[in-house]
């Protein structure tokens, strides 16, 4: 698999306006993203996984969000300084979005044939009727619709949750884009169509070679698509490590919690999963220091000082920002 880098985000800062003032939902954020490899961005809600998305899509609800400051590189260009149209073509070509619930993006008065063509439509204005209509019909195939024809006739509400997602893929990978960001794709489905949509995407990804940055909150998923991860907690990053690395040698403490929290089938059976004590620091009153530190179990006197920074903690790639590591 190439190891080549398709996108560089460094140092990311998003904030949003609101009546107390200016938050910042995401602070420091940096990673690479390679080509054909799956990055796997996780942590709870409000963690700052989606601001970090909709940061390199540009696609922050304005006027209220802001990127206040660092660089998201994409062939060579910082997307956060491009120009409106430049990055409405990057949309869809270069970097495509899909949603954990498809029915929010798709238009439920309008026929699902009706919306993949104008997707198609939209990217190669040079196409005729007859080829985007042949083009939509493909595509629905590929991400396995079966009696594409039909579906194309229907609306949204006469078809599954799990055929929706399909189709939301469908419309994402029409332009052939570089890197696909899912953001909860398989959140609202049943476990066995969660299934089937992540071999999807991952014969989709080995077909391509796209890169895709999967958000989630559920390590079973990350085990299960992902190369490397990327943890969030309170819109910071906590560690970055490949997938095998974090899962067999985990190093941040909320990492750790967060591991001993999933369910498991082999050892001596608990009536209680392990959780992690306490809740996440609001981002209108985050602490000085480590962010993590009200749930820590190690914490020490110093955590409160200033925020720990991403230090080398195992193989080269993988950073952790505590500091237990910080000789
Ligand atoms: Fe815990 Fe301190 Fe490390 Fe934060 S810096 S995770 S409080 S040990």
């Amino acid at each position: 698999m190439s190891e080549e880098v398709i996108l560089t985000v460094s140092d990311l800062v998003t904030a949003f306006d609101t009546e107390a003032g200016l938050i910042h939902a995401v602070e420091g954020v940096s990673f690479d993203v390679k080509k054909g490899h799956t990055l796997g961005l996780v942590g709870e809600s409000g963690c700052g996984k989606s601001v970090t998305a909709l940061s390199i899509m540009r696609l922050l609800p304005q006027p209220v969000g802001k990127i206040l400051g660092g660089q998201v590189l994409f062939q060579a260009e910082d997307i956060i300084k491009l120009p409106a149209e430049r990055m409405h073509h990057i949309r869809g070509f270069g970097i495509s979005m899909i949603f954990q619930e498809p029915m929010t993006a798709l238009n439920p008065v309008h026929r699902i044939g009706d919306q993949i063509r104008e997707v198609f439509q939209l990217h190669y204005p040079e196409m005729t009727d007859k080829d985007i209509g042949a083009q939509s019909i493909e595509m629905l195939k590929k991400v396995g619709i079966p009696e594409p024809v039909q579906r194309m006739e229907e609306y949204p509400h006469q078809i599954s949750g799990g055929t929706r997602q399909r189709v939301m893929i469908a419309m994402a990978l029409a332009g052939k884009p570089d890197i696909l960001i899912a953001d909860e794709p398989t959140t609202a489905l049943d476990v066995t169509i969660q299934a089937q949509i992540l071999d999807l995407m991952k014969a989709l990804q080995q077909e391509t070679g796209m890169a895709i940055i999967f958000i989630t909150h559920a390590l079973g998923v990350i085990a299960e698509i992902c190369d490397d991860v990327l943890v969030m907690y309170a819109g910071t990053v906590a560690e970055r490590a490949s997938a095998v690395e974090l899962f067999k040698n985990p190093r941040h403490p909320y990492t750790m919690g967060l591991l001993s929290s999933i369910p498991r089938l082999e050892g001596i059976r608990k009536t209680h999963l392990n959780t992690i004590r306490g809740m996440v620091p609001s981002l209108y009153d985050l602490p000085d220091g480590c962010r993590f530190q009200n749930r820590c179990p190690y914490v020490m006197p110093g955590c409160q000082i200033e925020p720990p920074a991403l230090r080398v903690v195992g193989d080269e790639d993988h950073v952790a920002s505590c500091y237990l590591y910080l000789n």
